[in-house]
């Protein structure tokens, strides 16, 4: 995913350091397309980041004959992980490392930008079922910002059971009952992703780390925890200080946890960098227009790359 040019004010990502205290928010509608809409949940002004989770997209569904919406030119990344994931349809990821991969629902693309990598993201023309997933993108720590790019699919996450809910581990560890599971997505920062789904009502308790902050986010359907309703499209903040937290989700619900260990210190976030330091996001937007090749090329991909908007002034 890339941000637009209408949604480029210079932020500082940090962790809020709250704890136990919880809050609901809505995700704010953003294009990401000309021609699509998404819902923004991360960041926005009062929810800025939690644990190393600066950014997170639900898009679709976009009808199958409306693929076309879908089309996100090359465009860089510094300092972060994007990790994609379908409820729904397929999508093309292109990169500069040369990598062409089709990402179906149940599988996981993972893009380590690290110092600099440039990608495209494409609706599937052989488009069966809508489009419909997630995007996240987590900051990479100031010790491993400047990481080697790389690109990782996997083909499939653990799936398993919390209450009557099917839960997928897209990214880190969840143990309950002496189980212990724990995502192959490459990590560099204790994390955790984990989608719960059921389709009938039901109340369960969810395991979690006292010192790490969380949130809740609900795709679909009704949440009720920490005392509160939580809706389609909101998003409740946590906190930290929970090891337990009991929670009940109306029928057809689908949502997404994310928490992890708060960062220290905060991140720089603009446009589509991220780093500790605002100065090596500068010089990432004139180096991507100059055509520098720490971002290489999207070879695969038919069309114009994104140019970066003036850092303002
Ligand atoms: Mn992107």
């Amino acid at each position: 995913m890339s941000r637009t040019v209408d949604d480029n004010t210079p932020q500082t990502c940090e962790s809020e350091h709250r704890r136990h205290e919880s809050r609901v928010l809505v995700a704010k509608p953003r294009p990401l397309t000309p021609a699509l809409t998404v819902y923004r949940i991360l960041p926005q002004k009062q929810l800025r980041m939690v644990g190393p989770w600066c950014f997170l997209d639900h898009f679709g569904p976009v009808a199958t004959a409306d693929y076309q919406q879908f089309d996100v030119a090359p465009h860089p990344h510094i300092g972060l992980q994007t990790i994609t994931w379908l409820f729904s349809g397929q999508l093309v990821h292109q990169d500069s490392l040369g990598y062409e991969q089709p990402l179906r629902s149940g599988q996981l693309n993972l893009m380590t930008s690290g110092e600099g990598i440039s990608h495209a993201e494409v609706a599937d023309a052989q488009l069966n079922d809508p489009l419909h997933g997630l995007q996240l993108w987590s900051a990479l720590p100031p010790l491993h910002e400047r990481t080697e790019p790389r690109f990782d699919h996997y083909r499939q996450v653990p799936q398993f059971t919390v209450g009557d809910c099917t839960a997928t581990l897209l990214v880190g560890e969840y143990r309950q009952q002496g189980q212990h599971y724990q995502s192959p997505a490459l990590t560099f920062h204790p994390s955790l992703a984990l989608l719960l789904s059921t389709a009938r009502a039901t109340a369960t308790d969810l395991h979690l780390n006292k010192e790490h902050e969380y949130c809740i986010y609900v795709c679909q359907g009704r949440l009720d925890c920490a005392g509160t309703t939580v809706r389609e499209h909101e998003v409740i903040q946590l906190g930290t200080d929970r090891s337990e937290l009991a929670i009940e989700l109306g029928a057809d619900t689908s949502l997404i946890i994310l928490g992890g260990e708060a960062f220290e210190l905060p991140v720089k976030m603009w446009w589509n960098f991220v780093s500790s330091d605002l100065e090596r996001v500068k010089q990432a937007q004139r180096e991507w227009n100059e055509g520098h090749p720490r971002f290489g090329e999207v070879a695969h991909y038919q069309g114009e790359r994104l140019l970066a908007p003036e850092y303002p002034q």
